[in-house]
């Protein structure tokens, strides 16, 4: 087991500063046009491909990392550039943790490469879970898998919602029922590949933020896939689903197992949206002059400052503590994967608020980026689980009931 220490070693401070380097150089200089014209960056996630921060490569490095704090570090710089390109890079990510997370080892290898493509012609991959009777409460999912035992096929159909790349990804990850009876033990997911007939995507949802990445929703029809394509393989499923009927406890949903590898991710990329905040309106506090003296030298102000600062460090050792426990098999007896994605993402939500407060009329300018990083935060209230849900996940794991 790693031990845990806030001392960065060289690889990570190397990482930190890479990663900074090209948020700060290639994708804050991109951020205010794609955020303009809400379309998928692909010239920027080219040109992370092509250094080395898109690929199966820079997320196994990541991985591989015994203390588990290098995926949030680079996570929390690449965001602090901008949250909407960001998630174009990173949104890949999910999917390979989908199939990570269910996968075998031949599907991995299988599947991975051809979420991201080639470094040439990068590709996206987008994991779909949600749908529209089926948000927060997965469980009651209505996409069916049935097994054509003929072929040796699946057969998929239903919609899915609000698919971060849905319909411009290459490889989509799908959850799906196979025993509805069972609930939430007896779905599955399954990888789509590239260009399979009866995968159809609607328009581009609009949203308030994140407006670089994409957001569809997605029509399975008759979606066959060939019976490798189940994560875990048959053999793993219908062990599973016969322990479900019995009324063992089973290992837990596919979609859940993703979730609970990137709830950490996910709380450090809101890091980076606060710091990048924090960082502006400190800057502007000690610019800006009112009533002969910088606004900082007002303790309202100052101390809304340091609220800030307190309050993005505070989530960060959340989120690092977590990624520890996750990356060394520590089980989160308290929730601590929820407990990091949930500060973080109400202290992005806080800290770009006051923030806009800080700039006056200025923050609610398009002149200013705090008024893209106010829209971007919200998002992490509500995806991969509301903070709601969150609160849920922690109060069941400190009580031992099913509170509802
Ligand atoms: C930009 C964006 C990208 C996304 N990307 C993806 C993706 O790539 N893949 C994917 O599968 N999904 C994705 N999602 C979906 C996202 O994960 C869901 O929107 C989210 O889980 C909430 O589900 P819902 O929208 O159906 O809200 P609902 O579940 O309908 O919730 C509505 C409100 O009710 C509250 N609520 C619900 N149940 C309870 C309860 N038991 N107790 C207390 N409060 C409750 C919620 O907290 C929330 O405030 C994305 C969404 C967005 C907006």
């Amino acid at each position: 087991m790693a031990e845990f220490s806030l001392d960065l070693n060289e690889e990570q401070r190397d990482l930190r500063d890479w990663v900074h380097g090209f948020a700060a150089e290639v994708v804050r200089p991109a951020a205010a046009e794609w955020d303009a014209r809400e379309e998928t960056p692909w010239p920027v996630i080219q040109e992370a491909a092509k250094v080395g921060l898109y690929g199966f490569e820079f997320l196994a490095t990541c991985w591989a990392d015994p203390t588990g704090l290098s995926l949030p570090i680079a996570s929390e710089e690449l965001f602090w550039g901008d949250a909407g390109i960001g998630l174009s890079i990173f949104g890949t990510a999910l999917a390979v943790a989908g199939i990570y997370g269910a996968g075998t080892p031949d599907q991995l290898v299988e599947w991975v490469p051809q979420c991201f493509g080639d470094v040439d012609s990068p590709a996206v991959a987008a994991f779909c879970t949600t749908e529209p009777e089926a948000g927060s409460d997965v469980g009651s999912m209505r996409t069916r898998a049935v097994y054509d035992q003929a072929t040796d096929e699946w057969v998929l159909n239903g919609q899915k919602a609000y698919a971060t790349n849905g319909g411009i990804a290459g490889v989509h990850v799908v959850t799906a029922s196979v025993e509805p009876e069972l609930g939430s033990r007896g779905q599955a997911a399954f990888v789509v590949p590239p260009g399979t007939p009866g995968l159809n995507a609607t328009r581009k949802l609009r949203k308030l933020g994140l407006r670089a990445s994409h957001t569809a929703d997605v029509f399975l029809d008759d979606v066959r896939v060939p019976g490798r394509c189940l994560l875990g393989g048959k053999d793993a499923l219908d062990e599973r689903l016969a322990r479900a009927r019995s009324g063992q406890r089973a290992s837990g949903q596919a979609a859940m197992r993703t979730f609970e590898l990137s709830r950490p991710t996910v709380g450090a990329q809101a890091l980076g949206v606060a710091r990048a905040a924090y960082e502006y309106a400190l800057d502007y506090a000690k610019d800006r002059v009112q009533f002969g003296r910088p606004i900082i030298a007002n303790q309202a102000v100052a101390f809304a400052l340091a609220d800030m600062k307190m309050e993005i460090d505070a989530a960060r050792l959340l989120v690092w503590r977590a990624s520890w426990m996750g990356r060394n098999n520590r089980p989160f007896t308290a929730g601590e994967g929820s407990m990091s994605k949930l500060k973080a993402g109400e202290v992005a939500v806080s800290v770009t608020d006051k923030a806009v407060q800080l700039l006056g009329g200025a923050g609610f300018l398009r002149d200013h980026p705090v008024e893209r990083w106010y829209r971007d935060a919200k998002i992490y209230t509500i995806f991969e689980g509301t903070s709601e849900i969150q609160r849920l996940v922690i109060s069941r794991a400190i009580s031992g009931m099913q509170i509802r």
